[in-house]
């Protein structure tokens, strides 16, 4: 029995703190345990169990207690977490508690009353299938107090809009919400009580039992390459390029039909879990209930429910996005991540880790089967597979043989002034081809990557474009929720006519959002039914909803962001139409060319998925862009060749890696003053000296002040990534040493550039 132990603790220093273990204690390797830290009580996990005293410290301190009897992860993925955490330099301790399932507050309080606990993870709990949350009504003739701030508005708004809501939904629409529903039940305006819901309403989805597919002849070859490999149990990184609509999600299930019956489990990752109803879906109707289904709607109770069952083998199978990388799936034979491309498997906050990469790497160590999917591949999977490092697969054609839509440029700058819908942005060709849609009888999908009503508000009197008070971004009108609106940090203010900035009566709506779309659309096709798919719209099962009544056909158009591009599978769709492709061309961003073609490809792939043919109107003033030009031939190929060369001119990812480095304070000087000391510190390293890194900045974010801080960066460029992690480590640990009132961090790997 070992006498101390090292343990990882979640505070930001990259370092293990040792402890003494009391008498009669026995721990292992990867145990939760309480440790006394800085006068609080802290959890944090053992790294290491030895007999070495540490040097120069008078007193040691004791372990408290354990929260369980055995360690928290399988050794695999503990390993696994290790490395991940490593990988992108961040704190152990941070890592390990993020991964594992929220200690249950009964924990805490059973250590303070015995001191010393043990088996706190056998925590009387209900069925997986359900979940408690509240239900929350408004108390009449409670008057909310005067001095109410817009968030308190707004959540009221909401519940009076809809007689009750479920704290779960409003959780999704107002930030905090649980804290602000609490103060104003403690203030009699609201009532509360308890609800038992469906947990996973992936449950309740009421769609046709699926068969097994006869799969296609590249389906076929497809599965067979991939079983194969997961029966040799090496491993293998995969990229599956299927086309939109050829069938990709029933390569998944066979691959993973094919692991469950060998006792092995699999792990499946999607980009939102809210947005692809129709994948869980198709599990669900395959394998049944004997899937973990995690997503972000669930309580702690029940992540615990699923964390424990996959972690005794009970389940073998999860399902959900970025996060569920750390699931404790036994066995694990297959790894999947759909829609690969997309950028929400990056995290930006906290522990910036990527899904995609991590399941690579997760894979790797477990010599699971990994497969990357999707019809527009990351310029870096792709990359990947042309240096031999991953396999790529490729499904060329429809899975029920429809063609790929046509695809037809609309010139906005050929096409001026007000269309026929009154509206400068439906032309007359979008206007024509509405029409031609509707009356054959079928559904149209219409996409403007912008929400709200107008986009900002000008002001005739002083010039200035209405600004969130704490952020450099115009405000957003919602004229459904009559606010404008920040979409960086969710400031809200009522509606007003007068300018924010010189108070004057002359506020002027400029451009054009989803929600002012839906009006115009609905004033020129009056017997449409118009429904609209945004964040606004998505909250709690919304997106859900809409996706249902467009598959019962009870829309015929639908309008939204790019939450319409998403896989969505809707045969009644033959005409796709993108108001203003060039949008997303415009982003301070190396990769903007890359996300534009990927949306231009993933929405057209919406539509001609059932019996008819589809349509794509591209509504763009850049024609000639290769982004455009090669998403009208649903050349993937060719738009890839492009890229690859611009991004070796230029020298960025994937031929070069990047590590961003970022500041941020309340005061520009200070922002400006930490930047500019962790760039001198690269400069003078060697491996920046001769020119191995390179430093690109210091410059102020793209988004200079958020939040009230403002935002200073610099990026480390390298072909060789031994070089650029010396670097970045400098970095780290002059940060380390503190740089208060400053908050400075590395993001490995960097995705968002704002
Ligand atoms: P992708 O994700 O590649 O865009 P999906 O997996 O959504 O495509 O499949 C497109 C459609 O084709 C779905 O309706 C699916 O049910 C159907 N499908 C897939 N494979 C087959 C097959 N082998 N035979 C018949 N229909 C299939
Ligand atoms: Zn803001």
């Amino acid at each position: 029995m070992s006498s101390f132990v090292d343990v990882a603790l979640p505070v930001p220093l990259r370092r293990a703190f040792t402890y003494r273990v009391p008498d009669g204690m026995t721990l292992r390797l990867g145990m939760r345990v309480a440790v006394p830290f800085s006068g609080q009580k802290l959890a944090g996990f053992v790294l290491r169990t030895h007999d070495d005293p540490p040097v120069g410290l008078k007193r040691v301190l004791s372990v408290a207690g354990s929260f369980e009897s055995e360690p928290v992860f399988p050794e695999d993925l503990h390993a696994f977490l290790l490395r991940a955490a490593d990988y992108y330099l961040h704190p152990v301790g941070e890592v390990l508690k993020l991964a594992a399932p929220a200690l249950p507050k009964e924990a805490f309080k059973a250590l303070k009353e015995s001191g010393f606990v043990e088996h706190a993870d056998d925590i009387k709990g209900r069925r997986l299938t359900t979940q408690l949350t509240s239900r929350v009504t408004r108390v009449p003739e409670v008057a909310l107090p005067l001095r109410a701030g817009v968030k308190q508005k707004a959540l009221l708004a909401l519940i009076e809009a809809r007689g009750a809501m479920l704290l779960t939904e409003l959780q999704k629409l107002v930030p905090g919400a649980r804290g602000v529903v609490s103060s104003l039940v403690e203030k009699g305006v609201l009532h509360a009580e308890d609800v038992e819901i469906a947990a996973d309403r992936f449950f309740s989805a009421d769609l046709p039992r699926e068969a097994p597919f006869e799969a296609t002849g590249e389906q076929r070859a497809a599965i067979d390459t991939l079983t194969t490999a997961l029966r040799a149990g090496k491993g293998g990184a995969f990229l599956l390029h299927g086309v939109t609509g050829s069938g990709k999600t029933e390569v998944y299930l066979q691959l993973v039909a094919d692991a469950l019956e060998r006792e092995q489990g699999a792990l499946v990752l999607v980009p939102e879990i809210a947005l692809t109803p129709q994948l869980v879906a198709r599990f669900r109707a395959r394998f049944g209930e004997g899937i973990a289904v995690l997503h972000s709607g669930l309580a702690d109770r029940e992540r615990h429910h699923a964390w424990r069952a996959l972690r005794r083998g009970e389940l073998r199978l999860a399902i959900g996005a970025r996060s569920a990388l750390f699931a404790p799936v036994p066995r694990l034979g297959v790894i999947i991540v759909d829609e690969e491309h997309d950028s929400s498997f990056k995290q930006e906050e906290g522990f910036r880790y990527h899904g995609r990469d991590m399941a690579m790497l997760r894979a790797h160590m477990t010599q699971a089967v990994c497969v990357l999917g999707s019809a527009t591949p990351s310029v870096e999977s792709y990359y990947l597979t042309e240096q031999g490092k991953m396999t790529r697969l490729s499904l060329t054609h429809r899975a029920k043989h429809q063609l790929m839509p046509e695809v037809e440029v609309v010139e906005l700058a050929r096409n001026p002034g007000v269309g026929p819908s009154g509206h400068p942005l439906i032309t007359g060709p979008l206007h024509r081809a509405i029409q031609r849609c509707l009356s054959a009888g079928d559904q149209a999908i219409l996409f403007l990557n912008r929400r709200g009503f107008a986009p900002s508000l000008h002001c005739r009197a002083c010039g200035e474009v209405a600004r969130c008070p704490a952020c450099s971004v115009s405000l957003t009108e919602h004229r459904r929720a009559g606010v404008l609106r920040c979409h960086y940090c969710d400031f809200a203010m009522p509606i007003t006519e007068a300018c924010p900035q010189c108070h004057a009566l002359a506020l002027e709506r400029v451009g054009i959002g989803t929600e002012r779309l839906e009006d115009a659309l609905q004033t020129s096709f009056v017997e449409a039914r118009v429904g609209r798919l945004d964040r606004d719209t998505a909250a709690g099962s919304g997106v859900e909803e809409v996706l249902d009544r467009m598959r019962k056909r009870e829309l015929d158009i639908l309008v939204g962001t790019q939450m319409v591009t998403k896989g969505h599978d809707l045969p009644g769709v033959t005409l796709v139409g993108v108001l203003l492709a060039d949008q997303s061309l415009a982003f301070p961003d190396f990769r903007a060319a890359e996300r534009t073609f990927q949306l231009l490809a993933q929405v057209s792939g919406r539509a001609g998925r059932g019996d008819r043919p589809g349509r794509v109107l591209l509504q763009t003033y850049q024609s000639d862009h290769y982004a455009v030009r090669f998403a009208l031939h649903h050349d993937y190929l060719g738009f890839y060749r492009e890229e690859i060369e611009t991004r070796r001119e230029l020298g960025y990812v994937p031929i070069a890696r990047l590590v961003a480095v970022r500041a941020d304070a309340g005061d520009e000087v200070v922002a400006r003053k930490v930047v500019k000391e962790l760039a001198e510190l690269c400069e003078r390293m060697p491996e920046v000296k001769d020119r191995v890194v390179q430093v690109l900045g210091p410059a102020p974010a793209p988004i200079e002040r958020l939040r009230s801080r403002f935002r200073m960066r610099f990026l480390l460029r390298s072909r060789s990534r031994a070089a650029l992690r010396k670097v970045a480590q400098a970095v780290v640990s002059r940060i380390d040493e503190g740089v208060s009132p400053a908050r400075a961090h590395v993001d490995v790997d960097p995705v968002s550039m704002l």
